[in-house]
């Protein structure tokens, strides 16, 4: 039998031959899942029953620019529907991206504490990832992103408020940043996390009028509690959409996704307790690692990054011993522990093991 792995390797594209495929696989067994920010409140029922009378025409294809959620948004956010594209997942907007602008000799910056996919889209592109210091502080500083374009920069990604650290820059900051980039350069503004922040949801949409090279990218996995559905959407002008729509598969959100995204936004009372709630157990979070001694990121969003030093073995091990996943990861050379803001009971077991390694 040939080496079959070798023969493939040689088949791949070049820069496809080093990646390590994702493995999301949280703890085995879990019960408390804190890992991936999902919405833990669940499924509202009213989205529920909305996919469910979908499923019935599940023989047709959807609709391939999804036009019904498309006005939707652009009612709520005061845009037009030629500004805005949905996509499988934000992170297949991010695929939309890279397929249509990058190439092998491009540069792409981005934080070096940030989203992963933006690193693995542009390696599998075979472009260059530039990553930027985060300040002494652990803050993303848009000015900083701006001073690392150079003439080989294609694409430029800012997560505000930024997945793992928590924190958010402010629009003045963005609006600088974007100020001193190149029209050339595709800045991609990630805004997952947006409904967290506290912030006016309408806001950022206004840089589009002056910037034509930005894209704000939303979800409805985290807030809308419909990560398993796949629908993320972005925001831009409509000749840079019309690049991705080259690139775009046709049918890349399903027409039970659609139904599902068209009816979580009508849950205003759903999202207006999902905020107050993650708000009051963020404090509360925050305030019991803070009587542990441990070392953490004042947050905006519906997780924590915790830098735990020497005590982050002790932690990983407690929170396995509860079946509780959290994500542990490196944060400018430290260890790091991102925990989502889970439901108050949820919060009454990490509290517990917070404890336990009390100092
Ligand atoms: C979760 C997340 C996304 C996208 O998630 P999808 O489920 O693919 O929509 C994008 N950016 C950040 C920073 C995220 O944390």
């Amino acid at each position: 039998m040939q080496d079959m792995k070798a023969f493939f390797a040689e088949l791949m594209r070049p820069p496809v031959r080093n990646i390590e495929p994702y493995d999301a696989a949280p703890l085995p067994g879990a019960k408390i899942l804190l890992s991936a920010n999902e919405n833990n409140a669940g499924v509202p029922k009213g989205v529920l029953s909305a996919m469910t009378a979908a499923l019935k025409r599940g023989n047709r294809y959807p609709d391939s620019r999804n036009s019904m959620l498309r006005e939707k948004l652009a009612s709520r956010f005061g845009l037009e529907p030629e500004q805005i594209i949905t996509s499988n997942g934000l992170d297949g907007l991010f695929t939309m991206l890279s397929r249509a602008f990058l190439d092998a000799q491009d540069e792409v910056v981005c934080g070096e504490c940030t989203f992963g996919v933006y690193a693995s889209d542009a390696e599998i592109s075979g472009a260059k990832t530039v990553k930027v210091p985060l300040s002494p502080s652990f803050r993303q500083e848009p000015l900083k992103f701006a001073e690392r374009v150079t003439s080989a920069t294609k694409m430029l990604f800012f997560c505000n408020p930024n997945n793992p650290t928590g924190c958010l820059a402010a629009e003045d900051e963005i609006r600088a940043m974007l100020d001193a980039i190149p029209r050339r350069v595709i800045v991609v503004l990630d805004e997952a996390y947006t409904e967290f922040s506290g912030t006016d949801g309408k806001r950022s949409f206004s840089l589009l009028r002056d910037f034509p090279n930005l894209i704000i990218c939303r979800t409805f996995s985290k807030m809308f509690a419909l990560a398993g559905l796949r629908v993320g959407w972005g925001a831009a002008h409509p000749d840079l959409l019309d690049c991705l729509y080259r690139v775009r598969e046709p049918y890349c959100v399903t027409s039970i996704a659609e139904a599902g995204a068209l009816a979580a936004l009508d849950e205003t009372e759903f999202i207006k307790n999902v905020f107050e709630t993650t708000v009051k157990e963020r404090e509360k979070l925050s305030r019991v690692i803070e009587e542990c001694g441990i070392p953490f990121l004042p947050s905006r969003s519906n997780f924590i990054l915790l830098l735990p030093g020497e005590k982050t073995d002790a932690l990983k091990a407690a929170f396995k011993e509860k079946a509780i996943a959290a994500r542990y990861l490196k944060c400018a050379g430290r260890p790091a522990i991102r925990i989502s803001i889970g439901l108050p009971e949820e919060y009454a077991e990490v509290a517990k093991v917070l404890r336990l390694c009390r100092s």
